[in-house]
């Protein structure tokens, strides 16, 4: 039987998990979809079909990373990562515009985001540079 041209299946072929190139830890895989609303210019990328990683180490400058070897620095996205800045001010909801100072003075903000998160009225997806839920990352 052959099936390498079959586009089924192809997303059971890429790793769940990949090491960052550069700090040899494991990231979770992320939709290419969130990489084209965060990265500069993303016209100028050879963005192909398959696994791209997000590595949330604050000591590392590597935001995505992909299966072939490709590396996007994190000065090469539009939007600032809170997984690598030290500021109080630094985004952690950025669906609904929550920083961490926020979150710290506001608990009833948590609240707000989980119930519209229920609600299904968050874009963790293509808001949040990690591609998934902010909720992890309140105080
Ligand atoms: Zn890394």
């Amino acid at each position: 039987m052959n099936d390498c041209c079959s586009q089924t299946g192809l997303e059971s072929k890429i790793p769940k998990k990949l090491a960052c190139p550069i700090n040899q830890r494991e990231y979770v895989q992320v939709p290419l979809k969130t990489l084209l609303h965060h990265i500069k210019e993303p016209w100028k990328y050879i963005l192909k079909e398959q696994g791209y990683y997000f590595c949330n180490a604050e000591d590392c400058d590597v935001s995505y990373f992909a299966e072939d070897g490709l590396i996007i620095n994190k000065s090469e996205l539009r939007t600032p990562l809170s997984e690598k800045e030290k500021f109080e001010e630094k985004m952690i909801c950025y669906c609904f515009g929550v920083s961490l100072v926020d979150a710290k003075r506001n608990p009833a903000i948590k609240a707000f985001v989980m119930q519209h998160t229920k609600l299904g009225n968050c874009a963790c997806e293509t808001s949040n540079p990690s591609g998934r839920c902010c909720l992890k990352d309140f105080p």
